[in-house]
């Protein structure tokens, strides 16, 4: 028997939540304060804006994104110089060293911040969504 008082529960989709950066738990609050390119550099707010889950963990939580973010970096610039030899052919190292490394800067913030999320919504054990912590 329904409560007058439930409302019915909607299950928010993770996709999006993780595209735009979401909270976890709730998918709702952002984890990030500002946009993903700007001259300002990234800043990530500590509390969930809706559930109040503190995003760092534990101290140094964080450090393990480094990880991730090494992950992305390299299958990034491997896509760069197999695209770079299929595309152009060419047998000049330094093209490729070049091409991979203006990835490596240009694709910085975006691993920063999807490292982040990839551990916080997939390789952080007993965090989860809460269908509950949503306001929907
Ligand atoms: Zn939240």
């Amino acid at each position: 028997m329904m409560n007058t008082t439930d409302k019915p529960q909607i299950k928010l989709a993770a996709w999006p939540a993780i595209v735009h950066a979401r909270c976890p738990r709730c998918r709702q609050g952002n984890l990030f304060a500002n946009s993903m390119y700007g001259f300002h550099s990234q800043k990530m707010n500590k509390t969930c804006s809706h559930c109040g889950l503190t995003y760092e963990r534990e101290p140094g939580y964080f450090y393990v994104a480094m990880f991730v973010s090494y992950a992305l970096n390299v299958a990034e610039m491997v896509t760069v110089c197999v695209a770079t030899s299929v595309l152009t052919g060419s047998m000049n190292p330094w093209l490729y060293v070049g091409l991979a490394l203006s990835a490596s800067v240009i694709l910085s913030p975006f691993n920063f911040r999807y490292s982040r999320v990839a551990l916080l919504h997939w390789l952080t054990p007993g965090l989860h969504y809460h269908r509950e912590r949503s306001p929907l």
